[in-house]
């Protein structure tokens, strides 16, 4: 795919295509047309802006806005092609769609990238550049942080647009609303799984200690769960010892680890050809994005009897902490927010017993119901 032809110095989004209707697709790869890849992720807008004097080149792509304006974060990658970054942007703001779904958030699913060094020192032209990108969408796409950002870009994106969420001063660190939302679908999957949703005396085999695996350790002790923990940073397992009396295993060792859950809270696609064999768990449930290395990898776990708690489920309180901010909640409120990923995993499991679908699938049937009835009582005008 080409760079978008530009006839004058200005910027102005170069591509903008209307329609929509999510829905699970496999993704097309790179190399495909450019109005094929948009047909294929069906989403309703994608934009391309170039702003020459600071070699900002930059995507946003709005998935859906059924259910309310599209939120997702900016990525800033070095891209190997222009095709990789269209297809991850697209891919990721569908992501988005059905994890605000099925969180019950009034919010649409859209992502942006951002094409190039994310080590830069010379970033304020660049995120007003990205803010004014943003700006031009007229509130039909909100921006936050993620992977290459940070919140002082997130400043310079607020000087051109209020379309930015995750301020200096305002939410603050996600992580411990997404670990009680882990927490609590846990504890939905014990429930479903073994009649009682205490994870007293359960052990938990803990995938990364990091922000999200910490504070989801220290919630899992006070309940008294035993932890089996690892981390490829060694102060940070040894964190989980110290203050939540866990033991610490090496990272390859914790696939192996005999546990009732499985909670990968770092990487994604941990559940693969190699690891699946060697889960002995009942369940899996974590923060992680993405853990399933391919959907069939969710067929298989179904065939092992593994009941899996769908990622963008149940870590979906990042975003309801996210949602916070726009709306000016109390943390109470949000964590409360958070607490309903406990019936939202039910639901889940509800409509996989009913439909006979594994989990991840029966999630996004969950997300496509509610997109579908909020479009229906949206259809006539009032
Ligand atoms: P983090 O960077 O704070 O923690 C990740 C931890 O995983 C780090 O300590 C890292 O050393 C460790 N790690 C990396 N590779 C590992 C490996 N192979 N084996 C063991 N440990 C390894 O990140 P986080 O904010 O805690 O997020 C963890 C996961 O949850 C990520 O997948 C993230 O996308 C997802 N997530 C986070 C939030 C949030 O609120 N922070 C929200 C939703 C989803």
């Amino acid at each position: 795919m080409k760079a978008p032809a530009k006839s004058s110095a200005s910027s102005s989004p170069a591509v903008s295509t209307p329609g929509h209707s999510p829905g699970r697709k496999p993704g097309a790869g790179p190399g495909a047309g450019l109005f094929a890849l948009l047909a294929e992720h069906d989403h309703e807008q994608v934009s391309l802006y170039a702003e020459p004097s600071c070699g900002y080149r930059g995507i946003i792509a709005i998935h859906s806005t059924v259910l309310g304006p599209a939120l997702g974060g900016t990525r800033f990658l070095n891209y190997k092609s222009d095709e990789e970054a269209l297809v991850d942007c697209l891919r990721l703001a569908r992501g988005m769609t059905y994890k605000a779904a099925v969180a019950g958030l009034n919010l649409g699913g859209g992502k942006s990238v951002i094409l190039g060094d994310n080590r830069t020192t010379r970033r304020e032209a660049l995120f007003r550049a990205h803010g004014r990108h943003v700006e031009s969408l007229k509130g039909r796409y909100i921006t936050a942080e993620d992977v290459g950002t940070s919140v002082s870009d997130m400043e310079y994106i607020r000087a051109e647009t209020n379309c930015v969420t995750g301020l200096i001063g305002k939410s603050g660190d996600p992580s411990p609303v997404t670990a009680y939302g882990v927490y609590r679908g846990m504890k939905a999957c014990a429930h479903y799984r073994h009649g009682s949703d205490s994870l007293a005396g359960k052990t938990v085999a803990l995938q990364g200690c990091g922000s999200v695996g910490f504070h989801l350790a220290k919630l899992l002790a006070a309940e008294g769960a035993t932890i089996v923990a690892t981390d490829i940073d060694p102060a940070r397992a040894q964190r989980v010892v110290e203050e939540c009396g866990a033991r610490a295993v090496g990272p390859d060792e914790i696939y192996d680890v005999r546990a009732d859950i499985f909670a990968p809270c770092a990487l994604g696609a941990v559940i693969n050809d190699d690891t699946l064999a060697r889960l002995h768990v009942d369940i899996v449930a974590g923060g992680a994005n993405n853990q399933l290395a391919e959907d069939r990898h969710g067929d298989l776990l179904e065939e092992r009897h593994i009941t899996y708690a769908p990622d963008y489920v149940i870590n979906g309180g990042g975003l309801i902490n996210v949602n916070a901010e726009l709306h000016g909640w109390t943390p109470e409120r949000a964590r409360n927010k958070a607490g309903d990923i406990y019936d939202t995993i039910l639901r889940v499991f509800e409509i996989a017993r009913d439909e006979r679908i594994p989990s991840y699938e029966a999630a996004d049937r969950l997300a496509e119901q509610r997109i579908a009835s909020v479009a229906k009582v949206r259809q006539n005008f009032v």
